[in-house]
């Protein structure tokens, strides 16, 4: 009983903390794709927010053609080169999509989300938004048409200004790698789980983090068991709170 008062003390808190005057409620969306083949299809997202490349992970996508969209920031493509060739030379495994310019979360109200401060205007969620398309414009891929905020989580109003500018917002129904903190074991544990419809997310950007591991023995899991992967163009994504239709 104490250690669940401590435990609700601290939420109280934390939302407290969180909740200055003008804070909205934050959304974070699910999404899904239309369950159809035989043996059931899922969608691979891997987030590129900022840092480095997991070879581990590119190496492994290529190696077994497993298609997937990457989110990439007008950060990690300044840095990242080498794998954005890699990309650009597989245009049928990888679909690059809008992950922003900056990495700030797609909240219009200042505030903090897990400890990254929010855009926190709506001017702010728009230059996060076009800038990161802009970045990728730049690398001569197709203009991307989807986009998913730092953290994945939104004020409801910024998601009807990104749906404005034409951009579908990516959820996801499976948290592969708890934002690239989880184990190996774990996180080859949460990805092999997934189902038809299913759309994964992980990371690609964390090379020395163990959940890399787990990310290609999860897919190698799915592989195995004759599941397929698409790409969100291919498929039809479908989100709540307002995220696609
Ligand atoms: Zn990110």
């Amino acid at each position: 009983m104490r250690l669940f008062q401590k435990h609700f003390c601290a939420i109280a808190i934390s939302l407290w903390a969180a909740s200055p005057g003008n804070a909205q409620l934050l959304v974070e969306p699910t999404l899904h794709i239309k369950a159809e083949a035989a043996n059931g299809r899922v969608a691979l997202t891997l987030d590129a927010c900022g840092g480095r490349t997991d070879t581990r992970i590119l190496s492994a996508l290529v190696e077994n053609k497993i298609p997937a969209t990457i989110f990439v920031t007008g950060i990690w493509l300044k840095h990242n080169a080498a794998a954005v060739e890699i990309m650009r030379a597989h245009p049928e495994l990888f679909e690059l999509e809008n992950h922003g310019g900056r990495h700030v979360p797609a909240v219009d109200t200042p505030q903090k989300i897990y400890g990254i401060r929010s855009a926190g205007s709506p001017e702010a969620v728009l230059a996060e938004v076009e800038s990161g398309a802009a970045a990728l414009a730049v690398t001569g891929e197709p203009a991307p048409k989807w986009f998913r905020g730092a953290t994945a989580e939104y004020s409801p109003s910024a998601i009807a200004m990104i749906r404005k500018l034409g951009f579908k917002i990516a959820g996801f129904s499976i948290n592969g790698d708890g934002g690239s903190l989880l184990g190996a074991k774990e996180t080859a544990r949460r990805i092999a789980a997934a189902k038809d419809g299913d759309v994964i997310i992980a990371h690609i950007n964390q090379p020395t983090h163990a959940a890399g591991e787990g990310v290609v023995q999860g897919l190698l899991a799915l592989k195995a068991k004759g599941l397929t992967f698409v790409r969100l163009d291919d498929a039809d994504g479908i989100g709540d709170e307002g995220t696609t239709d």
